[in-house]
C-alpha cells in the first residue's frame, strides 16, 4: 500500500464519500470505452460544494483507440473536464475515481492537478504508478502527495478488463 500522504502537503480532509457508489459511475464510463473498442477503463471526478451534495464534475473513459491519441486516458480526460468546470487548472476539494491504478502519465497529471484524493479499483502490476511499478503519487520529492486508496470494487473493475481481453483473444482465435 502507498505510504500515507504527509498532512503538511495536502489540504484538510474532505467529507468522506461513498466510494463504491462513485466507483460504479467510473465503471459505467469504462463500459462506454469498451463499446468503442477501447480497453475498459473509466474515471469520474466528484466534488462536494460547501453545504451541498457530492456531484460529478468530470468524466472520462479510455479513448486511446477512438481518438488515436496515446494520452487519451480516462483520468486525463476526467481531470480536464473537472478543471474546465472549476475554471482553474487546480482541481481542489475533489476526489478522482478510476477503475484501474493510474499509469505514470496519469499519476503525473494527478500530482500536477493538486487533486487531494484518488480512489482506484484494481491494481496494475505492469504499469501502475501508485505503488505497483512506480509510486509517483507518494514521491516525497514532488510537491503534492494526494491521498490514495486502492481496491474499491477491485474485482468488478478487473473483471471488465479480463472479459475484454478474453473476448479479444477469442475473436483473434476465431479468424
Ligand atoms: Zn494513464
Amino acid at each position: 500500500m502507498p505510504a500515507p500522504a504527509d498532512p503538511a502537503t495536502t489540504v484538510p480532509a474532505l467529507p468522506e464519500l461513498d466510494h463504491e457508489r462513485w466507483m460504479r459511475e467510473a465503471i459505467a464510463e469504462a463500459r462506454v470505452a469498451e463499446s468503442h473498442g477501447d480497453v475498459p477503463i473509466g474515471a469520474v471526478v466528484v466534488a462536494t460544494p460547501p453545504g451541498g451534495e457530492p456531484a460529478i464534475i468530470g468524466r472520462g473513459r479510455n479513448e486511446r483507440e477512438l481518438t488515436e491519441d496515446p494520452t487519451a486516458h480516462a483520468e486525463i480526460l476526467a481531470l480536464r473536464e473537472a478543471a474546465a468546470h472549476g475554471g482553474s487548472w487546480r482541481v481542489l476539494d475533489a476526489v478522482l475515481y478510476v477503475t484501474l491504478e493510474p499509469c505514470a502519465m496519469c499519476a503525473g497529471a494527478i500530482v500536477l492537478s493538486r487533486i487531494p484524493h484518488v480512489v482506484y479499483g484494481c491494481t496494475d502490476p505492469k504499469a501502475g504508478a501508485c505503488g505497483s511499478v512506480l509510486d509517483v503519487t507518494a514521491e516525497p520529492r514532488l510537491n503534492h502527495r494526494p491521498r490514495v486508496d486502492g481496491g474499491v470494487l477491485a474485482d468488478a473493475c478487473a473483471d471488465l478488463l479480463r472479459s475484454f481481453f478474453a473476448a479479444r483473444r477469442g475473436a483473434r482465435a476465431g479468424t
